[in-house]
């Protein structure tokens, strides 16, 4: 094709971990369940962009650093959470990226900071050869539905049927 570009995607799984919820209404005094979750990884989106952050799941994604080990072999490492704290200043709410954490009002009426750092072990999945602006796109970013489907990231997304298109596409999913 005329004007397009060939580049390497490279696909990581955050595996299972534990996130932590807050699952309480009442302010400082937090009920903290564990949520089991898994991530994804793409090195670059399907426009070529270099990515350095996992998908969103559980209202929190991870930075990614990557290389290619001694032996030649793609290796991850994940860091640990971030999420988007919403802050009150005086020309409105501000959205501001930050760690996961609770503040909690002990029984002796002293502050406690409970804070989430889980991270996940980086599975290398596969690599492809794709072009930038190919048809492929398309198939891509089903892929990518597909996925946050089956680590419970979307409602109502039949995980059935776009694994048949998938398949139409010729591409298939482990
Ligand atoms: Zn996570």
């Amino acid at each position: 094709m005329k004007g397009s570009r060939e580049f390497y995607h490279d696909l990581f799984k955050a595996e299972t971990a534990n996130s932590k919820k807050n699952v309480s209404f009442t302010l400082n005094k937090p009920e903290i369940v564990e949520i089991e979750h898994s991530h994804y990884f793409h090195t670059h989106d399907s426009k070529s962009r270099p990515q350095k952050t996992t998908s969103t799941i559980a209202g929190h994604w991870h930075e990614v650093t990557w290389k290619e080990d001694a032996n030649g072999n793609l290796v991850a490492e994940c860091g640990p959470p971030i999420k988007f704290n919403y802050r009150q200043t005086p020309s409105g709410t501000k959205k501001v990226k930050g760690p996961i954490k609770f503040t909690k009002i002990n029984d002796m009426g002293e502050k406690v900071i409970i804070e989430d750092t889980h991270t996940h072990k980086m599975t290398y999945m596969h690599s492809e050869l794709l072009t930038q602006g190919s048809a492929k796109d398309k198939a891509m970013s089903l892929a990518n539905e597909v996925m946050s489907a089956a680590a419970g990231g979307v409602d109502g997304f039949n995980e059935a049927e776009a694994n048949k298109k998938l398949s139409d596409e010729g591409i298939t999913m482990r």
